[in-house]
């Protein structure tokens, strides 16, 4: 446990603390100390990531699973450790549930091409929402692309919440798959998704969550969730980039063909016929990101030593004192007003559009994100094309929120008539 966490344990949630374990928020940038407010982009990296995967590539490094030498045996065993890790984090019942991916959209591609498209006839459907990260629609489009299947969409009102009777409705006889974000990453909605993963089980519908946006904010549980897959990246969780995983019920594995062919999904190869290897190997042929695996179960200790519970509530503190900040700035409008929300807050203003605002942030320092946050459809529905996005992390504080504030003040001195 980093000392931290240990003081934490004592004397609850400190953001001073916090911030000590994040090497690169020490910096000035353009002449003012970082406010990074991109955390739902990716988040930052505490030193016991860091050090983890350095630790790891200096003591332990080899290939695992091939070798019987002593550091192959240690990367294994480190590895191994990883992914049941990651299992105890989401509260999967059985290791092998996890494979090991590079991300949410990795994830999401692997379900789309080895779960749907097999199952998929023409006039079949997918069900997606309107409030979808394009990796969580384009994997659909290619798979209906392929078999002819179609996508069909539940709407959202302009509060940016997914009604359940509208979700219900589209939930039909040909429906072979619901994929639905957690959380959005465009408007911090916080999707109903148990409630809709059950009435996805009345009418027999598989239920695959996008937990790209949850993990880093929320304790994720997936059998109380009750989905059959969860998708999610280790760079938003504060781990590295390039690893996240792809939690599925292990009768649904079991039966998906593998996705990727080469080295380690294998049993046995000739020329004339392959058998494979069981679940997860199966899924992750060649040599994976080990390391990343290390530094992902690193960030979940991390994690888990401060709470989960607390984590979400400092966010939730971040975005009250955010909204009602903001809200006083003239001319800014917050997009969506869900009923759960988690810590970011898209807006735009009136005076400037969404890129001016950026780089006027970044000329103070302040490192938010603008644009269409792909999610191309969200925005249409607003009839927008870019917002401004703050997105908030374990690090950040209240007299963050206020730098903000005061900065977007200055974009209206600056822009406005
Ligand atoms: N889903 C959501 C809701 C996201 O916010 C993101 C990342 N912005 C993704 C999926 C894709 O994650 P990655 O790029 O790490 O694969």
């Amino acid at each position: 446990m980093s000392a931290t966490a240990e003081k934490m344990r004592h004397g609850g949630f400190d953001v001073d603390l916090i911030r000590a374990d994040f090497p690169v928020l020490h910096q000035e940038v353009n002449g003012r100390p970082l406010v990074y407010l991109d955390s739902g982009a990716t988040a930052q990296k505490p030193e016991a990531v860091i050090s983890a995967m350095a630790d790891f590539y200096r003591h332990d490094y080899a290939n695992v699973h091939r070798a019987i030498h002593a550091l192959a045996e240690r990367a294994t065993r480190a590895f191994d450790g990883a992914r049941a890790r990651v299992g105890e984090f989401i509260n999967a019942t059985d290791t092998r549930e996890i494979v090991f991916v590079r991300g949410a959209t990795e994830a999401i591609n692997l379900v789309a091409s080895a779960f749907a498209v097999p199952r998929l006839r023409p006039g079949d459907e997918i069900l997606v929402t309107e409030l979808e990260h394009h990796a969580n629609i384009v994997p659909w489009q290619l798979a209906c692309e392929r078999t002819g299947a179609k996508l069909v969409v539940a709407p959202m009102d302009d509060a940016g919440d997914v009604d359940l009777d509208r979700f219900e409705a589209r939930l039909g006889p040909r429906t072979r798959l619901a994929a639905i974000s957690h959380v959005s990453n465009a408007l911090g909605t916080v999707n109903p998704v148990k409630a809709m993963c059950g009435l996805a089980r009345d009418k027999g519908v598989p239920v695959l969550l996008d937990g790209a946006q949850a993990m880093p904010h929320m304790a994720v549980d997936v059998q109380d969730l009750g989905c059959d897959f969860y998708a999610f990246s280790g760079h938003k969780l504060y781990g590295p980039t390039g690893i996240g995983a792809l939690w599925g019920r292990a009768e649904l594995l079991e039966a998906m063909p593998p996705y990727h062919g080469g080295g380690d999904m294998i049993r046995r190869v000739t020329f004339d016929e392959t058998t494979y290897a069981d679940i997860p190997y199966k899924f992750e042929a060649g040599t994976p990101h080990i390391a990343g695996a290390v530094g992902l179960a690193a960030a979940m200790d991390y994690l888990d030593a401060i709470g989960m519970d607390a984590v979400w509530d400092h966010g939730v503190a971040l975005l009250d004192y955010a909204t009602a900040r903001l809200e006083e700035v003239p001319g800014l409008t917050i997009l969506g007003s869900p009923a759960h929300k988690a810590a970011l807050i898209s807006f735009t203003m009136d005076c400037a559009h969404a890129s001016d605002i950026g780089t006027i942030l970044d000329q103070k320092g302040i490192a938010i994100r603008v644009g269409h946050h792909c999610a191309m459809p969200l925005l249409d529905h607003f009839g927008l094309g870019a917002t401004a996005r703050a997105s908030f992390g374990v690090y950040n504080t209240m007299e963050e929120v206020d730098a903000l504030t005061a900065a977007l003040y200055k974009v209206r001195d600056l822009l406005a008539g």
